[in-house]
C-alpha cells in the first residue's frame, strides 16, 4: 500500500512539473527578432533595440494562457537575460527561467550591458543586473533589500517569489513586475533609490504584484506609499513633515469640480 502511494505521488509530481507552459525561444540579436515555440506552437516577435538593451512585455510569445511557465532561452554569449521567475539558471545555450505564479506571461529583458551578482537570503535569490559603472552599488542594494525583506516578511508573511532582482535600463522608469524591478541606469547611484524607491518597489511584490488590484482604484499604491515612503520618514521622526508635504502635493494637483468633487 505504502509502495502504491509513493508511486502515485511520483506520477502526480511528474505530471505537475510538466503542467507548466514550455516556451522555447531563440533571440537573434542581429535581426532583432525572437522566435521559437510555445508548447510546440511556433511564434515570432520583433524586439526593440534600446542601445543594446531589449525589454519585452509579458505577451511577447503570444497571449498568456497559463500562470506557470518554463522559458528556455537561446542567446549569444555576450548577452545577459532576466525574466520574471522564481528560478534563473545559466545553461549551455543561454538561460532557463521557471515561474510558478505568473501575472501576465513572462516579462523578459536582454542586454549586453549587464553584469550579474546574486546572493541567497532566507531561501530567496537576490540579484542585481547592473552595468559595469553601476555595479559598485550592488552591496548597498543587497544590504537594503535584506533589511526591508525582513521587515515586510514580518508584516505580510513570506516573500511571494523565489527571486527578487533589480535591473538597470537606459530609460526613465521605476516599476515593479513579478520578482523584479527595472530602474533607470542614470539614478541607480542616487541616495533616494536605496532609501525609498527600492523598498517601495520591493513592497509592491506583496501589494499589487502577488495580490493584484482590481479596476476600482489602486489601493496597492496608497498602501505601498504609506508603508514605504511614509514609514521610512517616520523611522527618522519626519512623518509629520511627510504628511504635510503629501497633503500640499495632493491639494496642488487635485482637479476639483465646482461641487467639490474630484
Ligand atoms: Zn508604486
Amino acid at each position: 500500500m505504502k509502495r502504491l502511494l509513493s508511486m502515485f505521488l511520483l506520477i502526480t509530481s511528474v505530471f505537475s512539473v510538466n503542467a507548466a507552459t514550455l516556451v522555447k525561444a531563440k533571440a537573434d540579436m542581429t535581426a532583432k527578432v525572437i522566435s521559437g515555440t510555445v508548447d510546440g506552437k511556433p511564434f515570432q516577435s520583433a524586439m526593440t533595440d534600446l542601445n543594446g538593451t531589449f525589454i519585452l512585455d509579458g505577451d511577447w510569445f503570444g497571449e498568456p494562457k497559463d500562470t506557470s511557465y518554463v522559458l528556455e532561452l537561446t542567446l549569444p554569449e555576450s548577452y545577459t537575460a532576466i525574466a520574471e521567475s522564481d528560478r534563473a539558471e545559466k545553461t549551455k545555450y543561454g538561460y532557463k527561467f521557471t515561474l510558478k505564479h505568473a501575472k501576465y506571461g513572462m516579462m523578459l529583458g536582454i542586454s549586453d550591458k549587464w553584469q550579474v551578482r546574486t546572493e541567497k537570503f532566507n531561501g530567496v535569490e537576490l540579484a542585481v543586473y547592473f552595468s559595469k559603472e553601476n555595479m559598485q552599488y550592488a552591496d548597498t542594494y543587497f544590504d537594503r533589500i535584506k533589511e526591508l525583506m525582513n521587515m515586510y516578511s514580518d508584516m505580510f508573511g513570506k516573500y511571494p517569489y523565489g527571486r527578487f532582482a533589480v535591473a538597470d535600463v537606459p530609460y526613465p522608469i521605476g516599476h515593479a513586475h513579478v520578482s523584479l524591478t527595472f530602474i533607470s541606469d542614470r539614478i541607480v547611484a542616487m541616495p533616494f533609490m536605496t532609501k525609498t524607491s527600492l523598498g517601495h518597489e520591493l513592497l509592491h511584490q506583496w501589494l499589487g504584484v502577488s495580490v493584484e488590484t482590481d479596476r476600482n482604484g489602486n489601493w496597492a499604491e496608497g498602501l505601498t506609499t504609506y508603508l514605504a515612503d511614509r514609514l521610512y520618514e517616520k523611522q527618522e521622526g519626519k512623518d509629520v513633515q511627510y504628511r504635510k508635504a503629501a497633503i500640499i502635493d495632493i491639494m496642488q494637483n487635485a482637479r476639483q469640480k465646482e461641487d467639490g468633487s474630484c
